[in-house]
C-alpha cells in the first residue's frame, strides 16, 4: 500500500503545480519556472497582469487540480480508497490552513483576502 500511496502523492504534487501553471497561464499570467525551498517545491509565477478574483483562482487551481488524480486513484484501487481520500484530506488542511509559517496556498488567500477587505 506504501508504493501506490507514495505514487499518488507524487502525482498530486505534480498536478497541484501544474494546475497553478495551467490556469495562471490560461488567465494571462506567467510561468516563471520551478522552486525548491528545503523539502518544499512550488513555482514561481507573475500574477501581475490579473485580478485579485483571478489569483485567488490561480491559488485554489493547485488543490482542486488534485482531486482529478484523486479521483483515478480511486478508480485505479478502489479497495485504497479511504487512504487516498485521507492523503487527499490531509493536504487541504496542510495546504488551505492559512498557518502563517509558511507561504502556503491558504496562508495566500487569506492575505489576498485581507488586502481585497482592507482596499
Ligand atoms: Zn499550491
Amino acid at each position: 500500500m506504501l508504493i501506490p500511496l507514495l505514487v499518488v502523492a507524487i502525482l498530486m504534487l505534480a498536478a497541484h503545480e501544474a494546475g497553478h501553471v495551467v490556469l495562471t497561464r490560461f488567465l494571462g499570467g506567467r510561468w516563471l519556472g520551478i522552486e525548491f525551498k528545503g523539502i518544499m517545491v512550488g513555482v514561481r509565477l507573475s500574477v501581475k497582469s490579473l485580478s485579485l478574483k483571478q489569483i485567488a483562482w490561480t491559488l485554489a487551481a493547485g488543490p482542486l487540480s488534485e482531486t482529478y488524480i484523486v479521483v483515478l486513484a480511486c478508480l485505479w484501487r478502489p479497495h485504497d480508497a479511504h487512504w487516498f481520500l485521507l492523503l487527499l484530506g490531509l493536504e487541504w488542511v496542510l495546504n488551505l490552513t492559512p498557518w502563517g509559517l509558511f507561504p502556503n496556498d491558504g496562508t495566500r488567500l487569506w492575505r489576498l483576502w485581507r488586502k481585497h477587505a482592507l482596499s
